[in-house]
């Protein structure tokens, strides 16, 4: 597995990836919360550039500014990354047994009993712990 560069730390700083990188194995890389911080901290960061650009241009310019970032960099990665994290739970709930167990909690990918993220078809508990939902 490669080590993250420092573009790569850049890109997940702001998880501005619509895939996941092939370092991202240990973890899932998109969670619901990662996915809503990550798109708060981009808008509050054009809206405070937004604001900068209108000591220098017009109006009219700064409004298409602000209108086409936040969409193209603060909404659509988030709303694509989200189904790129949907698709990864559908399939986890599909094919895994931590998927078919009631300790799965979906919303974060993660094992209540455990407190740990559930990535791969091996369950970490080595199934001692699996109940049927
Ligand atoms: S209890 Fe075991 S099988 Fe159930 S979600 Fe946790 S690790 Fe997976």
């Amino acid at each position: 597995m490669r080590e993250p560069n420092e573009g790569d730390k850049l890109l997940d700083l702001f998880l501005l990836r619509t895939k996941e990188p092939d370092y991202a194995v240990d973890m899932p890389y998109y969670t619901t919360g990662s996915i809503v911080a990550a798109a708060l901290i981009r808008v509050a960061i054009l809206g405070g550039t937004s604001m900068i650009l209108t000591q220098f241009v017009s109006a009219n310019t700064v409004w298409w500014f602000a209108m086409l970032t936040l969409w193209g960099i603060g909404v659509l990665p988030a709303w694509l990354q989200y189904q790129r994290f949907h698709e990864k739970v559908e399939k986890m709930i599909a094919g895994t047994l931590c998927g078919a167990c009631k300790h799965f909690n979906p919303t974060n990918q993660l094992c209540m009993v455990l407190d740990e993220h559930v990535t791969s078809e091996h369950p970490p508990c080595e199934a001692e712990a699996w109940e049927p939902r």
